[in-house]
């Protein structure tokens, strides 16, 4: 119960590793707060949690919307009249296996619109939350397209390497006031965004597993436990850490 009574607030909440997340910081006593664009979805996630016995509350927002985003703080905060721990996940791939001259204006409008300045809009309204306590944990998602070129994945790959960038500046600003900003840069996790990209055929699935040392790809919960971790008091003395989860694939 490390997360007892904390208020948690996870985009990108509606499946994958967002979904896994907010089960997992419910296990552990966590209210929590879960966001993203499907109603449907999210709704039967935050469902799923209550009818465990945990505490959720769904609120529909796109983090391609600057209002949706300052909308969902208010939320957030009127319904449990504080925020102590934000997992900034949602995301999209953009346009993937493209090359850099061929990538679309709009499919990169919106990868760093949702993925990259996103981020930046909810890290602004939720500071100032934690800034009243003196007290909160940030975990960003990026990717090990953050980390290291792969080829076809432009737009990605910059709104990733940018979620670290302003990671490592935000957790050096508001270090001392008590919030800590760190980041995860996973590699290939199952979930319908990794379907969609890396195993549409068996082929393409056994090709993207023997592409990492370890042989497999990564399950949500391999994610999550890293970003429980993060985001607990076990990690106090971890700053602006871009976490590599990734079977050996960045070593
Ligand atoms: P997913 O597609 O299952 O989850 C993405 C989530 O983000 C969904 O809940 C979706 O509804 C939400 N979302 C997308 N656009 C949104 C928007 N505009 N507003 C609000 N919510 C939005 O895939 P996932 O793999 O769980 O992805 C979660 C995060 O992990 C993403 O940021 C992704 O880039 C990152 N990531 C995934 C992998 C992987 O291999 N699965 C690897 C590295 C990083």
């Amino acid at each position: 119960m490390r997360f007892k009574d904390k208020v948690v607030l996870i985009t990108g909440a509606s499946s994958g590793i967002g979904a896994d997340a907010a089960q997992a910081f419910a296990e552990e006593g966590a209210h929590v707060f879960l966001v993203a664009r499907r109603k449907d979805k999210g709704e039967e996630v935050a469902e799923s949690i209550r009818r465990s016995g945990g505490s959720a509350t769904f609120f529909q927002a796109d983090m391609a919307i600057r209002s949706d985003i300052a909308d969902m703080v208010k939320a957030c905060v009127s319904q449990y009249g504080r925020l102590d721990i934000a997992f900034n996940n949602a995301g999209i791939e953009g346009d993937f296996f493209v090359d850099t001259h061929l990538q679309s204006e709009e499919a990169w409008d919106l990868v760093i619109a949702i993925n990259l300045t996103g981020v930046w809009h909810s890290m602004r309204q939720q500071i100032p939350e934690m800034l009243k306590h003196g007290k909160g944990a940030i975990v960003n998602m990026a990717s090990m397209a953050g980390v290291k070129g792969f080829a076809g994945s432009s737009g990605y790959a910059a709104s990733k390497f940018g979620v670290i960038g302003i990671t490592k500046a935000a957790a050096l600003e508001y270090v001392k006031q008590g919030i800590r900003v760190n980041c995860v840069c996973p590699a290939v996790i199952r979930s319908e965004m990794a379907e969609k990209i890396f195993m549409t055929t068996e082929e393409s699935a056994k090709a993207t597993a023997a592409a990492h040392p370890i042989g497999r790809i990564g399950e949500a919960r391999e994610v999550t436990n890293a970003v429980l971790w993060l985001a607990s008091d076990e990690a106090s003395f971890v700053v602006g850490e871009a976490l590599q989860i990734d079977g050996g694939l960045g070593a």
